[in-house]
């Protein structure tokens, strides 16, 4: 079974958590170890569309997921991202979601920096940042999923 991201299929085994509304899956390009997403089921580019329910389903998940990986990945700090829309540097995917980035000491010189590589990552090919492979990505998602047995 596979998910709507935007115009993407997610596939089950990339997807860690459900929740009511949400979802939360690995990435094809994280731009650090653990860099994860979290998107509502529905498929709507602005955060202002979201309704009540799905902001409190949504921000909930992230920050379940957020204690979780910053545990996991011996991270001390997480970045937590939306670009809501294509001049916040919302990409090829018009589905608004939700960026979990464990952060550590010195994981980028300029801390900043994490920001222009969040914007272009869904672009990033080969030898900057190739994507993962499936394999890759369902072995990282059945790692996270153990802690979220809970979950829907
Ligand atoms: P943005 O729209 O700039 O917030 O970024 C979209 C995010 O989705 C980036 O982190 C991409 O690496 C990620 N992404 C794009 N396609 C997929 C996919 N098929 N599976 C997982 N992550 C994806």
């Amino acid at each position: 079974m596979s998910y709507a991201f935007g115009p993407h299929l997610i596939r089950s085994n990339q997807i860690f958590l459900f929740s009511k509304l949400s979802f939360a899956f690995v990435n094809l390009k994280p731009v650090l170890p653990g860099h994860v997403l979290v998107a509502p089921f529905r498929v709507v580019p602005r955060f202002v569309e979201l309704t009540y329910e799905e902001i409190c389903d949504l921000f909930s998940c992230a920050q379940t997921i957020g204690k979780v990986i910053e545990r996991e990945y011996h991270a001390t700090s997480l970045t937590i991202a939306m670009q809501d829309g294509p001049e916040a540097g919302q990409t090829v995917v018009p589905h608004c979601h939700v960026h979990l980035i464990p952060r550590k000491a010195g994981d980028y010189a300029n801390n900043d920096d994490i920001y222009k590589d969040i914007e272009k990552s869904p672009k990033v090919d080969n030898e900057e940042r190739s994507p993962r492979s499936l394999e890759e990505m369902a072995k990282e998602a059945e790692f996270l999923r153990q802690f979220f047995k809970d979950s829907k």
